[in-house]
């Protein structure tokens, strides 16, 4: 066989180049796990499924976010407290601890269904991310910066109310068009009810649409059972062997 010429040489190690360069451009799939309704007070202890996941994550040299009820915080249970400490990414663990309001409340009012940031006034919604931020850095020496509503329901005061925290920069299932922070939106589910996951609903549905770049993926891991805890893993499995990366919402943004 002869030697390819030199222009075929040179040929090949532009198009070597041009693999390795669009290689490098292609963006990261990451995976967020939201994990809601974590409560650290004297009655409402921290739920054993958030502790499971976050020995998941120690044990996978993974991530998870944690979204709190603060109100919880006004008794706080020492013991709570310092799993919440030992556990922060600030202080090197592994979750990302995010505010989830302040008592995740929904009423009805005149027929309506009210909740904690929709249908309520600006002061209220302000005022309850002011204290929940306050009373969580007090007690953790931790910053919150990520904001997902209870039930993912807010109104047009809730990005005002926001303002009055400017630590608070990225939102979860949030207002889309919010232009002071960073919007990271819904795609698919691994929750069929709150508190079930279901390994084989969430194939379907990765398999029906390609995903985005993007998921942020939903569950309440404090209701978890055996099964939906196992269904979890085999989901976090899945998505790591098809090359996605599981990282904190601070993480995705570059804090
Ligand atoms: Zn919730």
């Amino acid at each position: 066989m002869r030697f390819p010429c030199k222009t075929l040489l040179a040929g090949l190690g532009l198009a070597v180049l041009t693999v390795m360069l669009s290689a490098a451009e292609v963006p990261a799939k990451v995976v967020i796990w939201k994990l809601d309704d974590l409560t650290a007070g004297e009655k409402r202890r921290v739920a054993p499924g958030f502790k499971r996941v976050a020995d998941w994550a120690d044990q996978n040299k993974s991530v998870v976010t944690f979204g709190i009820i603060c109100e919880s915080l006004s008794k706080p249970g020492a013991d709570d407290v310092a799993w919440i400490k030992q556990h922060a990414i600030e202080n090197g663990g592994r979750v990302e601890f995010w505010l989830h309001g302040w008592d995740h409340k929904a009423w009805e009012e005149n027929g309506v269904r009210v909740s904690e940031f929709k249908g309520t006034s600006l002061e209220q919604q302000t005022k309850h991310f002011k204290d929940s931020c306050e009373i969580f850095a007090k007690t953790t020496g931790v910053t919150l910066h990520v904001f997902g509503a209870p039930y993912n329901q807010f109104d047009a005061n809730t990005a005002a109310a926001m303002d009055a925290v400017p630590e608070l920069t990225i939102w979860m299932y949030g207002a889309k068009g919010d232009k002071k922070r960073t919007v990271l939106t819904h795609s698919i589910d691994m929750e069929i009810a709150t508190g079930k996951v279901s390994y084989d609903a969430f194939m379907k549905a990765y398999q029906a649409k390609v995903p985005p770049a993007l998921l942020v993926m939903q569950g309440h891991c404090g209701m978890w059972d055996d099964k939906s805890f196992t269904d979890f893993t085999k989901i976090a499995a899945f998505l790591a062997q098809e090359g996605w990366v599981t990282k904190t919402c601070g993480q995705f943004v570059g804090k």
